[in-house]
Order: C-alpha cells, then sequence, then structure tokens
C-alpha cells in the first residue's frame, strides 16, 4: 500500500549540482570583492580579511589540488599507456595527440597573431602610461627576466629527460615526470611478469585514491572559488585594467574566438559532440581552471570531466588529458604571440610577416613548454621577447593584469585538453553513449 518513501528532506535540498555551487560561490566571491573595492577601498580591515580569511582559504584548496598532481599524473599515464597496451595503438593515439596539439595550437596563436596586427594594441597605450606601469613592476620584471636567462630551447628539450625522477617530481617539472611515466607505462606493457602486474594493480590503487580524494577536495570548490574571487577582485587595480582595454580586449576576443568558435567546430564536427553538451560536461573543470589559474591544479577536475561527464573512454582521457595539462595549451600560446605583438608594437620594433611566423611556432613550443601554474608562461614569454630583440623587462607592462589574463587563458587551455580528448577518443572509434552514464558530480 505504502508507496515508496520520500527522499528526507535535508537530501533533497542539498543537491544543487556541484557546478551550479561553484556559480554561485563564483559570483558571490566577484561581486563581494567589487563591492569591497568600490565601498572600502584601501581600508585596513580589507586587508585583514583578505589576510586572514580569504586568502588561507584559496591558498588551502590549491595547496590540496596540487597535492594531487604527482601521483595522478603519474599513475594517470602508466595507466593509460597500459590499458593502451598494443604498442602500435599507443603509437597511433601518441601521434593524433601530438598533431592535435601542433595544430590546434596553431590555430589559436594565428587567430591572436591576426586580431593584434587587425587592432594594433601596442600603438594605442599612450608613452607616459607605459613608462609608469613599466616603473611600477619593474623589480618583479627584472626576476622574470633573469628567470629567462636560465631557459633556453635547447635546455628545454633537454629538460625533459630528467637526470633524476625524484628531483623533476619534487621540482614540479612534470613533462619530465611525465617522460618517466611513459617510459615505465611501455616497460610494463611489453613485459608481463608477476611483478609488472603488481605494479600496475598498484598504479591503479593510487590513482583510484586520488580520484576519490579530489571527489572530496572539490567539495571545497564553492566556497574555495569565492574565495579566489574575492581575493582577486578586492585588489584588483582596476585602473590599469582601463589603461591596457585596447590589448586585454585582443586577448580576450582571441581567447573567445579559440574557445567559442573553433573548439566547437572541432568537437563537431570531428568528435560528433554537440557543443553544448561539451560545455555542459565541462563546465566544472572550466570554472576550476578559470578560478585557479593552473592547468595543473584543474587535472584532477579534467579527468573526472572527461571519464564521468563528457563520456570519454579512460583510457584516452588518461592519456590525452594529462599529457595536455602540461603540453596542450592554446590559451597560453596564444596569449604569448598577441603579447610578443603588443610589446613590439609598443617598443617600435618591426615584426614583418616571415618573423611573425617564426613568432606563431616559437609560441606553439613555448605552450608545450610553459608549466601549468599560475604564470607559468612568464618566464617562457620573456625568452620568446629576448629572442625577437623585444627588452624582457617589458613584460612589467603586462603584470598588473596579469592574473585575469591568466585565468582566462587557463580555462582555454583546459577546453583544449577536453576538446583533445573528446576528438581523440571519437577518432579511435570509442562511441560510448554517454547520455547513459551517470553525472555523479
Ligand atoms: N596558468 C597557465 C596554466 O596553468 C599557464 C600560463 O599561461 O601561465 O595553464
Amino acid at each position: 500500500m505504502n508507496a515508496m518513501p520520500a527522499l528526507p528532506a535535508p537530501q533533497r535540498r542539498r543537491r544543487l549540482s556541484l557546478h551550479t555551487r561553484m556559480l554561485i560561490g563564483f559570483l558571490a566571491g566577484a561581486l563581494a570583492g567589487m563591492a569591497t573595492y568600490a565601498l572600502a577601498g584601501q581600508a585596513p580591515w580589507v586587508d585583514m580579511v583578505i589576510g586572514y580569511v580569504s586568502q588561507p582559504l584559496g591558498e588551502l584548496f590549491l595547496r590540496l589540488l596540487f597535492m594531487l598532481v604527482v601521483p595522478l599524473v603519474f599513475s594517470a599515464l602508466v595507466l593509460g599507456v597500459v590499458e593502451i597496451g598494443d604498442p602500435r595503438a599507443l603509437g597511433r593515439v601518441g601521434l593524433k595527440t601530438l598533431l592535435w596539439i601542433l595544430a590546434v595550437t596553431g590555430i589559436a596563436v594565428a587567430i591572436g597573431l591576426l586580431l593584434a596586427n587587425v587592432f594594433q594594441p601596442g600603438r594605442g597605450v599612450p608613452a607616459e602610461v607605459g613608462q609608469q606601469l613599466l616603473a611600477q613592476s619593474s623589480g618583479q620584471a627584472g626576476q622574470i627576466a633573469a628567470q629567462r636567462e636560465a631557459l633556453s630551447i635547447r635546455d628545454m628539450l633537454l629538460g625533459i629527460v630528467p637526470r633524476n625522477p625524484v628531483r623533476a617530481a619534487a621540482d614540479g617539472n612534470l613533462l619530465a615526470v611525465m617522460f618517466v611515466a611513459l617510459a615505465f607505462g611501455i616497460a610494463a606493457t611489453v613485459t608481463r611478469s608477476e611483478g609488472t602486474r603488481t605494479f600496475v594493480g598498484t598504479m591503479q590503487g593510487i590513482y583510484d585514491i586520488s580520484l576519490r580524494l579530489i571527489g572530496w577536495v572539490i567539495e571545497l570548490a564553492p566556497v574555495a572559488v569565492a574565495a579566489l574571487l574575492y581575493t582577486l577582485t578586492a585588489r584588483l587595480g582596476w585602473d590599469v585594467l582601463l589603461q591596457l582595454t585596447r590589448y586585454i580586449g585582443v586577448v580576450l576576443g582571441a581567447l573567445a574566438l579559440q574557445t567559442f568558435v573553433v573548439l566547437p567546430l572541432l568537437v563537431w564536427g570531428l568528435g560528433r559532440m554537440r557543443p553544448g553538451r561539451f560545455f555542459r560536461g565541462a563546465e566544472t573543470a572550466l570554472l576550476t581552471a578559470f578560478s585557479t589559474s593552473s592547468s595543473s591544479a584543474t587535472l584532477p577536475t579534467t579527468l573526472r570531466a572527461a571519464e564521468q561527464r563528457l563520456g570519454v573512454s579512460r583510457k584516452v582521457s588518461r592519456f590525452v588529458c594529462t599529457l595536455g595539462a602540461t603540453a596542450n595549451m592554446n590559451g597560453t600560446a596564444l596569449y604569448e604571440g598577441v603579447t610578443v605583438l603588443f610589446l613590439a608594437q609598443f617598443f617600435g620594433v618591426e615584426l614583418g610577416l616571415l618573423q611573425q611566423i617564426s613568432v606563431l611556432l616559437i609560441c606553439v613550443l613555448g605552450g608545450i613548454g610553459a608549466a601549468g601554474v599560475p604564470g607559468g608562461s612568464l618566464p617562457v614569454l620573456a625568452m620568446i621577447l629576448g629572442m625577437f630583440g623585444i627588452p624582457p623587462q617589458g613584460i612589467g607592462l603586462v603584470l598588473g593584469i596579469d592574473r585575469i589574463l591568466d585565468m582566462s587563458r587557463t580555462t582555454l587551455n583546459v577546453a583544449g585538453d577536453l576538446a583533445a580528448a573528446v576528438v581523440i577518443d571519437r577518432l579511435e572509434g570509442n562511441h560510448t553513449d554517454t547520455r547513459k552514464r551517470a553525472v555523479a558530480d
């Protein structure tokens, strides 16, 4: 007689989906921060709230995410390689991933360069404003320019093979960690022994544990996102934003074209997935990317989104998203391209067509080489500037607004990883019916 008991009331109330809660946190943090900036400005209590509440909360969330990156990258890549199994299939997926990275990042930089040529953002900045911005951030710019002295394309490439894998992991050199993981994965695939089976089982354990942990950590995301956004907007130099509107407009416009036109076309045309579905599935990862400015910190969420919400097969998502978090950076490469042209225009350095083509190629490499951490592209950018005879200290001009651009380019970086996973999965012939999958946030 009794009908099914209704769900207890508290449960019904709890289940706003995670991305809705994150979105609410995002808007609440941003609005509260802007209101604080407008109403209280530099009042001492603002420093207290930021220093003791919003900054530590955001930092805690970032630390929890970063804590999971090394175990996750290593285990996911080993498992990705082992699951793909056959070395020929591995070669095929690897080649597709590489081609995707080069081609799609190339398109991104081309869009950026095109817009920078059309709108000439560097010619719009009055010299005195430029000098003032340079003077304000000269210390930090000098540090970054010094870091680039230690960088060269040759060393960057050599650095992919670590002398010591433990040190590479400790230094957060993820390209090197990935190299070791690929090597271990390949060797484990071709060596069938009791020992390798145990090793793979252990990797599976580490992977499962990491994903479970991220499931818990991500529950903090709505509050953490509010805290991160509050810290940013309550302190942002809005005046600087106004002075560089044309440059910001070009970067954001180009990022938007790549995110909302190029990627959806590829996902739709090659991945056979409707763009609306893609963005709904990617939403949590994109919000995490925007709030943390770090592809690496977002990786756990990216993997969850790919597997649980976009229905990408595990073997492809583990391989493509993990590699992609460090090497597939559409947004970063695009940003580097626009900024090189912007500063060239500002300093009156003429870059002809051939030179701009080399800027494009080098920025594609720059996207691969930049670390997936906040501001990870700045030392690489300084190196590229030096290569084209543009003063690397010029980076000081854009440092004041870097955070907001970093958030935006990181969002594209992560969208690019997810698009790559969807398309490569489809090209590999895996057609998971994602509608049937439980979407568990
Ligand atoms: N923050 C970016 C990322 O993690 C890298 C950068 O462009 O600075 O993807």
